[in-house]
């Protein structure tokens, strides 16, 4: 009998296959490699069959999507880029670059403002206005407001929290996921104490076919491996415009730019442009060889 699954967690050469029904099997990887195996990762689409009496073998990978290094893991559909309304106080040029880092690893960004609770509104209308290519919502994991909303996201997919320490990561874990009694700044720790030991990764069910990692992603603070030329492929807002005079036009020094057209007349946001500005002379203009 074959069963189709998503690998939840890799323990001493053990994986957990959930099936649909959010049943867990422990698993062995089949002993004999073909060529062309990939090595299975959690997150990874699977096809398990039934070795002997409740012994079961990864027997198929299917393709993957995308996969994070840091922590590893397959085909992440959503991050969940958490700020807060409050404190600790957001970074825009921060956000920004990790926006930048989560469209590089061709995953979808929701911007989720937390503890709206506090907030007089300001930060989540300020986010909303210069954010309006990216999908935003308010939440609080205090009074549950906006909860639902970030549920509809995640519907059937896999995702990953990202955002810095204190924004409430663990606390909005904890609201999609009633049983998971994460300790408020638990999400924030695992990610430190994987800097120096083998990072574990485990995807936590949150219904059907809904899974959200333990362990945030994205922790980068920089933009890693990206030439300046490079950024402004992730930057959804120039999409809509072309025609620049000079072929592969960076939007900043060049004349007869239409994105430069755009900020003036308003199409663009104007602060996310000047950042742009900003983390463009941040990269590198060409590969460093050593
Ligand atoms: P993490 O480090 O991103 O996982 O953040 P935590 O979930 O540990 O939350 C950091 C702090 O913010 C804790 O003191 C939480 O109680 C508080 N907090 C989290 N979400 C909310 C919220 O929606 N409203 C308010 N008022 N406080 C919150
Ligand atoms: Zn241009």
């Amino acid at each position: 009998m074959q069963i189709n699954g998503v690998i939840g967690k890799l323990i001493a050469g053990f994986y957990y296959v959930y099936d649909h029904a959010g049943n867990i099997y422990e698993c062995r990887a089949r002993g004999i490699f073909r060529k062309d195996d990939i090595t299975p990762l959690v997150g990874d689409n699977v096809v398990i069959v039934e070795k002997s009496e409740g012994s079961y073998v990864i027997d198929k990978v299917l393709p993957r999507k995308n996969q994070l290094i840091r922590p590893q893991i397959a085909n992440v559909d959503i991050a969940i880029v958490v700020v807060a309304s409050v404190s600790p106080q957001v970074s825009l040029i921060a956000l920004d670059k990790l926006l930048v880092n989560v469209l590089k690893e061709k995953v979808k960004p929701v911007i989720c403002v937390n503890k709206i609770d506090l907030d007089d509104g300001k930060t989540f209308e300020m986010i909303n206005r210069q954010y309006t290519v990216f999908d935003v919502i308010g939440v609080s994991a205090k009074t549950g407001e906006g909860i639902d909303k970030l549920k509809n996201y995640i519907q059937g997919r896999i995702s990953v929290f990202a955002g810095q320490s204190g924004v409430g990561k663990s606390s909005i874990l904890n609201c999609l996921i009633p049983g998971a009694n994460l300790k408020v700044g638990e999400i924030s720790k695992k990610i430190e104490r994987g800097r120096h030991t083998t990072r574990v990764v485990e995807l936590l069910r949150a219904g059907k076919d809904t899974y959200i990692a333990d362990t945030p992603g994205f922790s980068s603070i920089e933009i890693i491996g990206l030439l300046r030329h490079e950024l402004k492929y992730y930057y959804p807002e120039f999409y809509d415009f072309e025609g620049c005079k000079f072929p592969g036009c960076n939007h900043i020094f060049e004349p007869d730019c239409v994105v430069k057209a755009a900020v003036n007349e308003k199409k663009i946001n104007f602060e996310r442009y000047e950042r742009y500005k900003q983390i463009f002379i941040q990269l590198p203009a060409q590969k460093e060889y050593d």
